[in-house]
């Protein structure tokens, strides 16, 4: 397993968002961690990214403790959140965006994902360069926002809701992109309203409900049971 969570623990004051929790994402495969609004998905991509302080638990990159970590040493380590919304700098230029993306990233080496090959992958950012990335459309965003986490060479990228708001050809295409990440060896932790099209894609599946794991095992194994689809995620 290249990230492990181990009995994690987050509250918002005297609010338990997610109760002793454990999860492995095996390398370069894609996890899909799922469960109904308010279930806790978000919280635990905060809560192991460093972004909000865990109650208890362990959370480990490459065998190493990263629980408790400032977020600038967990992605220097190599664990990357895009997060919900975007975030991108909307009055800046694609090409600030990437630059921004890029800064913040001394000490850490070298690795594929040059402004270059992010281009590559990501053709109608290279058309954009000069646009504010405010006026880009909500797919584009979508690129430009994981163009962005690219940059810092994760190992591990978290994904909150990549198709969240978008045209059913663009959330084919960020699934395929996706699909491609995973190719080049990037483990992608996915967290997905979408969960038929998360199972598609997906190798492995945790979900959560009321911040406790309900279910962890194949994606087939959740896709294919009516049972589990319908209890935990409302699907019939
Ligand atoms: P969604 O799909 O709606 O984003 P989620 O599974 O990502 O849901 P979280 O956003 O992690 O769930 O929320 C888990 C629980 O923590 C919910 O009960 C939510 O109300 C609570 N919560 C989330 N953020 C905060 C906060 N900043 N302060 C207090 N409680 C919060």
């Amino acid at each position: 397993m290249i990230l492990t969570v181990d009995d994690l623990t987050v509250a918002y004051g005297s609010v338990v968002a997610v109760r002793n929790l454990s999860f492995g994402a095996e390398e370069g495969k894609i996890l899909s961690l799922l469960g109904p609004n308010g279930a806790g998905k978000t919280t635990t991509l905060m809560a192991i990214m460093g972004m909000i302080p865990i109650a208890s638990g362990a959370v480990r990159l490459q065998s190493r403790s990263i629980a408790g970590a400032r977020t600038e040493d967990t992605v220097r380590a190599g664990m990357t959140l895009t997060p919900e919304g975007r975030q991108i700098f909307a009055s800046l230029t694609v090409a600030e965006n990437l630059i921004l993306g890029e800064a913040g990233l001394s000490g850490r080496d070298g690795g594929r994902w040059t402004r270059k090959e992010v281009l590559r992958t990501f053709p109608i950012l290279s058309e954009r360069l000069n646009q504010d990335a405010g006026t880009l459309s909500g797919g584009e965003q979508q690129q430009l926002a994981i163009a962005r986490s690219l940059l810092s060479n994760p190992k591990v990228l978290l994904l909150d809701e990549p198709s969240l708001g978008l045209a059913p050809q663009v959330v084919d295409l960020i699934f395929s992109l996706i699909v491609q990440l995973c190719e080049h060896g990037i483990t992608v932790v996915l967290v997905e309203q979408n969960a038929m099209r998360s199972l598609e894609i997906a190798h492995h599946s945790v979900v959560l409900s009321a911040g406790r794991k309900v279910f962890d095992g194949s994606a087939s194994a959740l896709r294919s049971s009516d049972d589990l689809m319908k209890a935990y995620l409302a699907i019939q």
